[in-house]
């Protein structure tokens, strides 16, 4: 036991605007909802956790907000927060699915539990295998002229993965825009494909085929989350890669889509899997069946980046890079006192002890819409 006690409990609703609306398969969206989580110990230190929900995907941010408060608060409020999973399989069993309200509470109590021990997160869930990731950027403007803008100034910053959101418009339009980023950069851009499950299953390997000339890395979910036959079916016939996201949150699915055989790469979230150990526990997975991990993103902010970084920080091997390009290239403002730290095209482990990103109090007001509280004697 520790001597520290988590005395009180934040949940911080913010809307931060983007730059651009974004189209993926399953919608458009233009801005950053998320719950950002606040505790507080009696010995004056703060952690900080992120619920970053996408309805289509995950859930809601008054879902998250409200498990956060409402449920998890009677559990955490005087307890010791270095005791991790005994709480967090409280969490679990008090409260069915709100993995992104999980995923919060984890990275506050490992960042509580960071700064009570001087190690970073990383280093608490095993140690730090790499401080550098290559990042990989979304194209999903549905002004593509627009996308070839923002692509060449990236490509000046040293960003050589891109990852083309396909599926909203027409078939002959993800292959014309695949066509031009090939030939405009040629075999040095790492392409990568995401349906968000805008494909018909009945032809979607057909239209994956027509793709396969254009040398992607991986196709990512091309078919509905609970399309999972079809998804093994594409799988076994086609020779590009394929990549679970929607159809794999936990360490249940990663189990049933090994026997399945039902991807070829599974895309890491800790909004999907409830936190950081709980994905390190599919990537356990992934590897006895060898399948490779990628790290993903939702429309987050730097903490929930931050939380990534530290996941993928701890990961034994990483070979097709990670997101986290939310908060530097998508957002209107990076909301943490200290930049999200992306540079060269890559994605750096935040300094320090425990998370290593806090959010400015300024942003964090002005970006605010909503506010819930509880303390210990409350
Ligand atoms: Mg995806």
């Amino acid at each position: 036991m520790s001597e520290h006690r988590i005395r009180t409990l934040d949940v911080h609703v913010l809307n931060i605007p983007a730059k651009a609306v974004h189209s993926h398969g399953s919608g458009d969206v233009s801005g950053i909802n998320v719950a950002l989580l606040e505790l507080t110990t009696d010995t004056g230190l703060t952690g900080w956790g992120e619920a970053s929900p996408w309805p289509v995907f995950t859930g809601t941010v008054e879902g998250a907000a409200a498990a956060l408060h409402s449920h998890f608060a009677p559990i955490i409020l005087g307890s010791d927060p270095v005791q991790i999973e005994p709480l967090m399989h409280r969490a679990e069993t008090t409260l069915v699915g709100h993995p992104e309200a999980k995923a919060a509470l984890e990275c506050a109590l490992l960042d509580l539990t960071g700064q009570i021990t001087g190690l970073a997160i990383a280093e608490l869930v095993g140690g730090i295998s790499r401080t550098e990731m290559p990042l990989s950027f979304s194209v999903a403007n549905p002004d593509f002229d627009a996308d070839l803008d923002d692509i060449a100034q990236l490509w000046s910053d040293g960003v050589r993965l891109f990852k083309l959101k396909t599926g909203f418009n027409k078939h002959s339009f993800d292959l014309m825009r695949l066509e031009k980023l090939r030939n405009l950069f040629g075999d040095d851009i790492g392409l990568r494909i995401d349906y968000n499950q805008g494909l018909p299953a009945h032809d979607a390997i057909r239209q994956i085929r027509d793709l396969e000339s254009f040398r992607p890395d991986f196709v990512e979910q091309p078919v509905k989350r609970h399309e999972r036959a079809a998804l093994a079916a594409i799988t076994q016939a086609v020779d590009v890669p394929i990549m679970a996201d929607e159809s794999v949150f936990g360490p249940v699915d990663a189990l049933e889509g090994v026997g399945l055989k039902l991807a070829n790469i599974f895309s890491l979230k800790t909004m999907k899997s409830g936190g950081i150990r709980r994905c390190l526990e599919v990537a356990a997975i992934a590897r006895a069946a060898g399948i490779g991990v990628y790290g993903g993103c939702m429309f987050e902010t730097s903490i929930a980046h931050a939380a990534g970084a530290h996941l993928m920080a701890a990961l034994p091997e990483l070979r097709l890079g990670c997101e986290f390009y939310m908060s530097t290239f998508y957002a209107s403002v990076d909301i943490a006192e200290t930049p999200f730290p992306v540079s060269n095209g890559k994605v750096h482990l935040p300094k320090g002890a425990g998370l290593g990103i806090t959010p400015d109090r300024q942003a964090l007001v002005h970006h605010r819409t909503g506010h819930l509280q509880a303390s210990e004697n409350t």
